[in-house]
């Protein structure tokens, strides 16, 4: 079976732990390579390696470090279609969604080209007599990010491109269920000028994180994943003394008001809650409409919609809606919530349960499940599915459709349907979500906006990418100076005496 590596030092190297994971084809089911699983030792060479390689890219200056980036742009573009056929074979999305899961961390890589205008610091000029003051933003040294299986190429990009242009190493801890992604990038950034070592991508599950989260030269973690691992991460990389940003998990809720496009609202939920087979941290998972006429026309609209949903594996072209989840384990886990949904009284519209395909019958496939009469007590409500399964729950006023975004625990994303202007700006300004949608259901920021959640979707100070990406990878040294006062009256001709 083929084996995949470390990308250590510019190398791929073998695992030495003799622990490994298998990867699968979630499409058919079948193991088709397995991941190493690093120890500490393999942490701590690759930290070493990060450690000594990385003064003298700091020392690049920054429009040097910026044109790897350009160059990254044009190798990605350059292997659009291997990297998006990689990424479909391990996590099992369609390859157009695999292109876009490339092109988004591409266009955070863009961004980041900017870098020698985003590094500049402040000047006062005569804060004082004869005092100037100015700031620099300079690297932290050794960075680390851990990735979530969701999106194997957007994520590691998200963290890696804004810490390397900054002047940082990075280490990239994958997920191990699709390692290959990111170890192609891994390549493809020193195939645009990336001195060995800066990048490395090192596989491997807790004992791994662990090891990045106790390594003193490790200057920063990132985390993208679910909310007990980043809570754990986040305790555990602060109580270390390091800067930590954690990313967790949703529960994105959509308003449909009384006066809403129907069917507008009806194709973005299909979209939204659907894509990806909802392995999405931005994905809707609960339709809230607004009054019992409203969820009636909603589920008229929608339960056609869902049924006509084209589920498949990513070779059969454009022809499928969304592929299979990421693994057995995942697949029951989402059965087994759907079972407890219907025991607690939800009413089961489109009933995916039992969906086989010919000739897949082994793959993590899910059909598409759309609940009504959801409840917020309910298991189905309360915790993050991460499957094609819709709930809606039915308010009777917009205060109680808001109430439900603000109650829950998580805080990602959200987002109102409406016509009406002064409804969509008060539940803008109010709701106590990171990311709003106005009509829009997957609010997902640009690259040079900023990305993240609210409670506990988010734990750290500071977003993904744009202006808080550049914060997030440097500190602030700020210089206050002074010069005694020169010779300003031109040279001496005659000879010093001594008066
Ligand atoms: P996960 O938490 O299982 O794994 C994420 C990473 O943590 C992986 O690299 C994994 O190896 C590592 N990990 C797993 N268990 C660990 C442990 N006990 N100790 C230390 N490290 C551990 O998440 P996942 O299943 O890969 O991804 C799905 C989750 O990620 C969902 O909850 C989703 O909402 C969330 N997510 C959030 C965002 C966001 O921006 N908020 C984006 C994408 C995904």
């Amino acid at each position: 079976m083929q084996e995949l590596t470390h990308y250590i030092d510019g190398a791929h190297v073998k695992g030495t732990s003799g622990r490994f994971a298998d990867v699968f084809n979630p499409a058919t089911g079948e193991v088709q390579t397995r991941v190493p699983l690093a120890g500490t030792d393999e942490m701590e060479r690759a930290v070493e390696v990060a450690r000594k390689a990385q003064p003298g890219w700091a020392a690049t200056n920054p429009q040097r470090r910026a044109r790897v980036m350009m160059k990254f742009v044009q190798l990605l573009n350059r292997d659009m279609d291997k990297l998006a056929e990689a990424l479909s074979r391990e996590h099992g999305k369609t390859l157009p969604d695999a292109a876009g899961d490339v092109q988004r961390g591409l266009e955070v890589v863009e961004f980041c080209i900017g870098a020698p205008h985003h590094l500049k610091g402040e000047f006062t000029d005569s804060a004082g007599p004869g005092i100037d003051m100015y700031s620099m933003k300079q690297p932290l040294g050794v960075t680390a990010g851990i990735t979530p299986f969701n999106f194997p190429a957007m994520i590691p990009m998200w963290m890696f491109a804004p810490a390397i242009v900054c002047g940082n190493a990075f280490i990239l801890k994958p997920s191990e269920r699709d390692p290959s992604v990111p170890l192609m990038l891994a390549e493809l950034m020193e195939e645009a000028g990336l001195p060995k070592g800066i990048l490395q991508v090192v596989n491997g599950d807790k004992e791994a994180v662990d090891a990045i989260l106790h390594n003193e030269v490790v200057q920063s973690v990132g985390f993208v994943g679910s909310t007990p691992i980043a809570e754990y991460i986040y305790a555990t990389g602060c109580a270390n003394g390091k800067r930590v940003q954690c990313f967790g998990g949703a529960k994105n809720h959509m308003i449909i008001m009384p006066d809403a496009d129907m069917d507008q609202a009806a194709d973005a939920l299909v979209g939204a809650g659907y894509g990806a087979a909802g392995e999405r941290c931005m994905a809707i998972s609960v339709a809230v409409p607004v009054g019992d006429d409203t969820a009636d026309r909603l589920i008229e609209k929608l339960a056609p919609r869902v049924e006509a949903l084209k589920v498949g594996p990513y070779t059969s072209g454009n022809d499928v809606d969304y592929g299979p989840v990421v693994t057995a384990a995942a697949k029951g886990n989402i059965e087994r919530l759907v079972q407890s949904g219907i025991d607690q009284g939800a009413k089961l519209v489109v009933d995916g349960r039992n969906f086989s395909l010919q000739g897949y019958e082994d793959g993590f496939f899910v059909g598409a499940h759309l609940f009504d009469n959801v409840t917020t007590d309910m298991e189905i409500y309360r915790k993050e599915i991460f499957g094609p399964v819709l709930s809606t729950v039915r308010a009777q006023t917009y205060e109680e459709a808001l109430g439900m975004a603000m109650d829950h625990e998580y805080g990602n994303g959200t987002a109102i349907f409406t016509r009406d202007g002064d409804t969509a700006r008060d539940f803008a300004s109010r709701v106590n979500v990171g990311m709003v949608g106005v009509n829009v259901p997957i609010p997902v920021p640009l690259a040079y906006h900023t990305f993240g959640g609210w409670k506990k979707s988010m734990f750290g100070d500071l977003n993904q990418h744009g202006p808080d990406s550049f914060k997030f990878y440097t500190r602030t040294k700020t210089i206050t100076s002074r010069w005694p006062s020169g010779i300003k009256e031109g040279g001496e001709f005659s000879i010093p005496v001594m008066e």
